[in-house]
């Protein structure tokens, strides 16, 4: 209790515990790194009368190099409400009014652009705020933003360079994914984005580089500052702001704790994932970056399951080449050899945007819209340069081509004339190339799922992407926090299909594989084995933990938790089953595992 008069301890008052959702395990403890690259510092500089005119001249190549750059912005962008916003600020950019005001300033002033394009977006701003109207109140945030835009140009700095230093926390309203890859290039030891959920891509790239991470955590980069103390606790999704010193002394025995365990399973990664009764799992890693070959093989990969293909083709001005997509594979089977890795032809749409894609200004519902294979299949030249480098690299090892978003046979057929056509083409061109290269499909719709038993007998393996499955199935947006709670892999309807699925390729005979997040959390290893599922491709950190849980287990009591589960009346009661039971057996594992917590905790609160 704090007496009149007497101010509260300054820690304690500033100590902030935010909850959010644990997208890549682990625990993080750091200084904060906060990217905000709004904050742009502004140089009071007077110039000489003679250089007027050269200022002047300097500002209007800033404004045409801004409209440039948000012209690019917007290329990228799919979703049309957002390239509306962009627009209305190109028009806003062109307003002779604001123009008019920063050359008068330089003019009459003798101030340089930035300072002057400061003050003016900053007058406006005020003028803006005291609208009654509210529509004008709000501009008043887009001439922040392009005036900050206008200054990072007239600075000369590239706007999407990030550089944490090493042993930092960064602490971001959002990082998307070419950001985070770049985040994850540095020492960063945790992430806490303000927005993002658990299968978002970011997130996805932060287990697959081993960066703890917690996302959706609303407003968090507007209450850290820079060398602020920040604890992620990436297993329960907790973020923990200026801890107090007892705190974090308490954190830093979890973390060591945390880091123990990780060290024991580590220590079977030699070890075959076999079950107590000889049933073996092939656990296999999904990388988007050759970079995480390392900890692939580090953490007991039978090869890649899933290599995303699509982080290629983001950030840059022209497509990968068929030389390069040559190269990089290559490169991978080389490292992984003698194990197989799965190449899945790329991925883009509003999720891994790129600007090589013009998205049509319709799109207005991107997860159904123009992603995928279907893009795949639109941009066939980007899609043959890919199918045809594969195909080459094939001779240097044990190659898989793996189709993503495949709706039902008739699109893989026409994705399997490409292949053939991308076959004709090195023929023609001499090129040495494999002949028999297994090609399959992912099922991640629930249309392809329901039809697995047509789909196997055109393929060689099929792979199951619960990550997409579930977003369709259940209709719940997997980059959408707001609905981030209805995201349950374990509702029956999921587990249906998983198990349609594995049962088709049984009777087909070819192998099915799972590769979506489901895999790598240890609450879902029995229910997924037990279903029939021989093959999980997972992030890599989190194959030791699931090894040891299958080596610690009966096919038997797999199969049946898996029936009961499946014999469940809602999800509400699956949970309930697969938590009493992976709780008793694996406390420590589940304390370990990766994300999702929000239905644990849910069912605590019951
Ligand atoms: C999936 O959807 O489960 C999957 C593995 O693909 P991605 O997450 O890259 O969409
Ligand atoms: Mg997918």
């Amino acid at each position: 209790m704090i007496k009149e008069g007497e101010e509260p301890h300054g820690e304690e008052r500033r100590r902030q515990r935010r909850t959010g959702i644990a997208a890549s395990p682990g625990v993080a403890i750091g200084p904060a790194h906060v990217v905000d690259r709004r904050k742009v510092p502004v140089p009071r500089r007077s110039i000489d009368k003679a250089d007027v005119d050269a200022e002047i001249h300097r500002f209007r190549k800033g404004l045409r190099d801004t409209q440039a750059q948000i012209e690019q912005i917007k290329a990228r962008l799919p979703h049309g409400e957002h390239r509306q916003i962009l627009k209305a600020q190109q028009l806003m950019l062109r307003d002779p009014d604001l123009s008019s005001r920063v050359e008068r300033m330089v003019r009459d002033e003798h101030m340089c652009a930035e300072w002057s394009v400061a003050r003016v977006a900053d007058e406006i701003v005020d003028t803006l705020r005291q609208a009654d109207d509210e529509y004008f109140r709000e501009r008043s945030s887009d001439i922040t933003f392009l005036a900050e835009r206008v200054l990072l140009t007239l600075r000369g700095e590239d706007p999407v360079e990030l550089r944490p230093p090493a042993g930092a926390v960064v602490v971001a309203h959002d990082l998307p994914p070419a950001d985070t890859v770049e985040v994850a290039r540095t020492e960063v030891v945790g992430m806490v984005t303000a927005v993002g959920g658990q299968t978002s891509h970011s997130a996805i790239v932060a287990r697959s580089m081993e960066i703890p991470a917690v996302v959706g955590v609303d407003d968090i980069h507007e209450q850290v500052e820079d060398g602020d103390m920040v604890i992620v606790d990436a297993i329960h999704g907790v973020v923990i702001v200026r801890p107090r010193a007892d705190e974090l002394e308490q954190w830093e025995q979890i973390r060591d704790r945390y880091e123990k365990f990780e060290d024991r399973v580590q220590r079977e990664h030699g070890l075959p994932a076999t079950a107590k009764d000889g049933t073996h799992i092939t656990l296999r890693a999904n990388v988007a970056l050759e970079a995480e070959i390392g900890s692939a093989l580090f953490h007991g990969a039978e090869g890649v399951g899933l290599y995303r293909t699509e982080f290629m083709f983001m950030e840059r001005e022209t497509p990968p080449t068929e030389e390069e997509h040559y190269r990089l594979a290559k490169t991978v089977l080389r490292r992984v050899a003698p194990y197989p890795v799965v190449f899945r032809t790329f991925d883009l749409g509003s999720d891994k945007p790129t600007r090589l894609v013009d998205f049509s200004e319709r799109e207005r519902n991107p997860a159904m819209g123009l992603r995928s294979l279907r893009l795949a299949l639109r941009e066939r030249e980007m899609f043959l340069a890919q199918l045809r480098g594969l195909l080459r690299a094939a001779v240097h090892g044990p190659l898989r081509i793996m189709l993503p978003l495949v709706s039902g046979p008739s699109e893989l057929r026409a994705a399997l004339d490409a292949v053939d056509e991308a076959r004709r083409q090195l023929e023609d061109s001499r090129m040495a190339f494999a002949q028999e290269v297994p090609v399959g499909s992912m099922i991640e719709m629930p249309s392809a799922a329901i039809i697995a038993d047509r789909m196997a007998s055109h393929v060689d393996f099929m792979s199951i992407g619960t990550n997409d499955l579930i977003q369709y199935t259940l209709a719940i947006d997997r980059d959408n926090d707001d609905v981030g709670y209805l995201y349950r892999p374990l509702h029956p309807a999921v587990l249906r299909l998983v198990r349609g699925v594995a049962e088709a390729g049984r009777q087909q005979g070819i192998g099915v594989s799972l590769c979506g997040e489901m895999a790598a959390d240890p609450r879902y290893t029995w229910v997924l084995v037990g279903l029939g599922v021989r093959e999980l491709s997972m992030h890599p950190s989190a194959i030791p933990v699931i090894k040891n849980i299958i080596r610690s287990s009966e096919i038997e009591e797999m199969e049946a938790l898996a029936q009961r589960v499946l014999a469940a009346a809602d999800v509400d009661e699956a949970e309930r089953m697969v938590l009493e039971v992976m709780r008793e057996r694996f406390p420590e594992h589940l304390q370990h595992g990766g994300g999702q917590m929000l239905w644990v905790e849910r069912e605590e609160r019951r």
